[in-house]
């Protein structure tokens, strides 16, 4: 079977066992996941989605946010890790919002990742989740459940987004983020895969019994 042939198969009995795969912080606009995805580093999904909840009445604008005294957004978010320098990260990209992009998040990589606290992947959540723009965001579990189906070999997140977006076509990277991440979450755990029970454990080269 080629790779793409393997990939698409893949991802077409993940959808079937995950239909509601999905992102799970909780945003309404292209802001409020911009904010989610720099807070939910390091931090469980659910703790985010606590924090913002407050953080989002508070503060519901890039404007709000970027005058909001630093104190008060980390009372907000100290319940979360490296919460000081989120705190510091979400008011100095807030004022660059302000200041270079009018106001709005940019649906641009390049743009998204000039702001603090902003990364590749967290760029890519961004693109896909609130503008619809094809893009791959590799958490640690895309990494890896790619690692173990053999969709690559690196480990590098640069380098598993490359090889994925060699196998998988553009229409379905957002789709095919979800899926492996859910694949992961769920039964391709870091330490003790559940090979047995894994849906697609006929086309996985690390299929184990134990
Ligand atoms: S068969 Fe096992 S190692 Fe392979 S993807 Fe499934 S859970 Fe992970």
């Amino acid at each position: 079977m080629e790779e793409k042939e393997r990939v698409a198969k893949i991802l077409d009995v993940l959808e079937k066992r995950f239909p509601d795969a999905r992102l799970l912080l909780e945003f309404r606009n292209p802001f409020e996941l911009l904010v989610a995805t720099i807070l939910a580093a390091q931090a469980p999904d659910e703790r985010v989605n606590q924090v913002t909840k407050t953080l989002f009445q508070r503060f519901p604008t890039p404007r709000d946010l970027s005058s909001a005294p630093l104190s008060d957004i980390e009372q907000i978010i100290q319940s979360l890790p490296y919460y000081r320098q989120k705190a510091r990260f979400l008011k100095e990209a807030s004022s660059i919002l302000v200041e270079k992009f009018q106001g709005e998040v940019p649906p641009q990589l390049e743009a998204l990742t000039s702001l603090p606290g902003v990364g590749r992947k967290t760029a890519n959540i961004v693109l896909a989740n609130a503008f619809n723009i094809p893009a791959i965001a590799v958490d640690t579990h895309v990494a890896r459940v790619s690692q173990r189906l053999g969709l690559t070999s690196s480990s590098s997140p640069l380098e598993i987004e490359k090889d994925l977006t060699q196998i998988i076509s553009p229409e379905q990277w957002i789709r095919a983020t979800h899926l492996l991440s859910f694949l992961g979450r769920t039964t391709c755990s870091a330490k003790k895969p559940h090979c047995p029970e894994c849906p697609v454990r006929e086309w996985c080269p690390s299929f184990t019994s134990f």
